[in-house]
């Protein structure tokens, strides 16, 4: 039977436990199972390898992603980490220079130590690929929308523009979540999740994972997850499989919200920018249009004068946005990429891509939209 977006989140890979019909999947907590003789079992040997509610969760996120394979991590990292582990010393990866700071890091800081070559340009030009890639790339790597800057890529075109390469494109879909967005739809090879974020959704969990088609690359990526061992533990699995069963209803309100917040903040007289997709003046607006099915709760914005201290006042004045790292989850969040998320990131390097000192970004929560525009407003008259 296929299904469609809302109702895979609430059943696919979810079945009654055969045991007893408990209609939630049961927190296999084992860490090993019973064989009648060595080799004769059910399919599950050691936790590490396989573990029943971690099976439910990646056969629900392949089916959200239409993919054919899903792997869980203990965290976003962990699943970008084991990605970075198929390629070799002397390949190459191109990667959007706006990108989520601990992929900056893990990429510069310890792939880039075994004689991995990382170059990174402004994919939201997907032409701009076409300047470094050669025989030896084997990855590309974007965001979409990206951290912080909500700047949009375009997945078709950008595969279209690695021409006849047989790098995999790698799209972390991480700020879209599979609501919004399917990369493997459009031409991806490979998805990537932190699920700590909106999948989760409710800021009590930390995980990732990888999606794909690709059997070959399934089977590498299934191999590192049992071979390296970063593995989720069922209470966390079944944290994020729980999560995921209202990710449409909570996407929708972040997505409306975001609307609502994103139109206050272009029209007060302090902000001097607004980055949300949403806008139509936005770069991206036509290509995120296109792609996504509506454009999020999360966005940045500066304001006049770009002056870390202004910036400050706004950051501590908040009631109902907390400063915190993070995003994703129904409550909002206020946070400063340069000294927060982006800290790890030089700050010439940060402020190529626009990542200023007066810039501020917001995850927008599902609480009431004028609850959430007054608490702003009072900060912003501070
Ligand atoms: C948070 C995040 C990650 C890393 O995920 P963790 O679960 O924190 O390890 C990767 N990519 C993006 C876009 C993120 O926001």
């Amino acid at each position: 039977m296929t299904m469609k977006f809302a109702t895979k989140a609430i059943h696919a890979g979810q079945e009654p436990d055969p045991s007893t019909g408990a209609i939630m999947t049961p927190i296999y907590q084992t860490s090993t199972y019973v064989q009648a003789a060595p080799g004769q079992h059910k399919g599950y040997e050691y936790a590490r390898t396989q573990n029943p509610t971690r099976t439910a969760l990646e056969k629900n996120l392949a089916a959200l992603e239409n993919g054919d394979f899903a792997y869980c991590f203990g965290s976003g990292m962990a699943a970008i980490d084991s990605i970075a582990k198929l390629l070799l010393p002397g390949d190459e990866v191109i990667a959007t220079n706006d990108l989520y700071g601990g992929s900056y890091r893990i990429f510069t800081k310890v792939f880039a130590r075994y004689g991995i070559k990382f170059i990174f340009t402004d994919l939201s030009q997907p032409e701009n690929l076409k300047q470094f890639i050669n025989e030896k790339t084997r990855m590309i790597w974007v965001e979409t929308p990206t951290n912080p800057m909500m700047s949009i890529i375009d997945i078709k075109e950008t595969k279209k523009a690695m021409g006849n390469s047989k790098a995999h494109l790698v799209v972390d879909n991480t700020f879209a979540s599979p609501y919004l967005q399917n990369p493997l739809d459009l031409g991806a090879d490979i998805v990537v999740h932190s699920a700590t974020k909106y999948l989760g959704g409710h800021s009590d969990v930390v995980m990732g994972a990888v999606i794909c088609k690709d059997p070959s690359i399934a089977e590498q990526i299934k191999f590192y997850q049992n071979s390296c061992g970063a593995v989720p533990g069922p209470h966390d699995v079944f944290l994020v499989l729980r999560g995921i069963k209202t990710l449409h209803v909570r996407m929708d309100r972040h997505c409306e919200n975001g609307m609502r917040i994103a139109t206050f903040l272009v029209n007060h007289p302090r902000v001097e920018k607004v980055y949300f997709p949403g806008l139509p003046n936005h770069p991206g607006h036509e290509i995120a249009a296109k792609q996504m099915k509506k454009f999020g709760g999360m966005m940045s914005f500066t304001l006049k004068g770009n002056n870390y201290d202004d910036a400050l006042k706004v950051l501590t004045h908040t009631h109902l946005f907390s400063l915190a790292e993070s995003l994703g989850g129904v409550e909002s969040l206020i946070g400063h990429p340069a000294s927060m998320t982006h800290a790890s990131i030089p700050k010439e390097e940060r402020e190529k891509t626009g990542v200023v000192d007066s810039l501020i970004r917001l995850s927008v929560g599902i609480e009431d939209a004028e609850d959430l525009i007054q608490d702003l407003a009072q900060a912003l008259a501070q």
